[in-house]
């Protein structure tokens, strides 16, 4: 039995990506009802110019490196005093009414004060939509009182530690560490190393949704892995041999107890 449990976060125990897509889509709604035009395209496009804002900023290598998602960056507060995170929090709400101002226009709407309103609607609504899968809670319950569980996350520390927070899944872990906290992202070794540091064992087991961040960036860092395979996905050809292979969060004993 491993001493420590390691669980990823974004699409291992809440929705991520998905509660962007609909965030996308309850802005660009409410704008398809004040003016003539397509939601869907409008929500495609914000997301597209986002993303292109995003990569092309100077910004951009240090949210690479740390693993933030350019629709993150649409409603991360970017809490804190690191140089990297004042300089985003500084640049955001350009980037964000820049986004839906392109989308808008590409749309025929001329309207600076709407493309305000959809930045801050997005992160509403993104707010609004904290999900957490149906088998996480039961899952860290049980496996809580056999083993520590830490998690181990990509992305902005504000933003993963609200996301955990406003889950309501926060009490279960003893520690937490988000890439920003170490400046590198998964498969990286350090935030594995800093997670181990802080719970005083190297016998752990990391739980997550990416074969590439959670399964080989745990292998890498000398720890043991499973893989969460939510969508039935066909296992990557280089998954390492001998790493188990769950559809829910309610077969990780199960995988435990086949590991040891
Ligand atoms: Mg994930």
């Amino acid at each position: 039995v491993p001493a420590a449990l390691l669980f990823d976060l974004d699409e291992t125990l809440v929705v991520e990506e998905p509660a962007a897509v609909q965030a996308f889509a309850a802005a660009a709604g409410h704008a398809a009802r004040l003016h003539d035009l397509d939601a869907r395209e409008l929500a495609m496009a914000a997301r597209a110019h986002a993303r292109e804002l995003w990569w092309a900023a100077p910004t951009h290598p240090y949210c690479r490196r740390v693993g933030l998602s350019s629709w993150e960056g649409l409603w991360c507060s970017f809490e804190g005093e690191h140089a990297d995170t004042a300089r985003l929090r500084a640049w955001a709400p350009a980037y964000r009414r820049e986004a839906w101002r392109r989308a808008l226009a590409q749309q025929g709407v001329d309207d600076a004060e709407l493309a305000e309103e959809l930045a801050a609607r997005f992160a509403r609504e993104r707010r609004a939509r904290h999900r957490v899968f149906a088998d996480a809670e039961p899952a860290l319950r049980e496996l809580g009182a056999a083993h520590t569980l830490a998690l181990v996350t990509n992305g902005a520390a504000c933003l993963q530690r609200e996301k955990l927070r406003s889950c309501g899944l926060r009490e279960h872990f003893a520690v937490v560490v988000v890439a920003a906290d170490v400046g590198a992202a998964k498969p990286d070794a350090a935030p594995f190393e800093r997670a181990l540091e802080q719970l005083g064992t190297r016998d752990a087991v990391m739980v997550g949704d990416s074969p590439e961040k959670d399964v080989h960036g745990a292998i890498g860092a000398g720890l043991r892995a499973v893989w969460l395979n939510r969508r039935a996905a066909g296992a990557p050809a280089d998954l390492p041999p001998g790493v188990p292979e769950i559809a829910t969060l309610s077969e990780l004993a199960g995988a435990l107890a086949a590991l040891a």
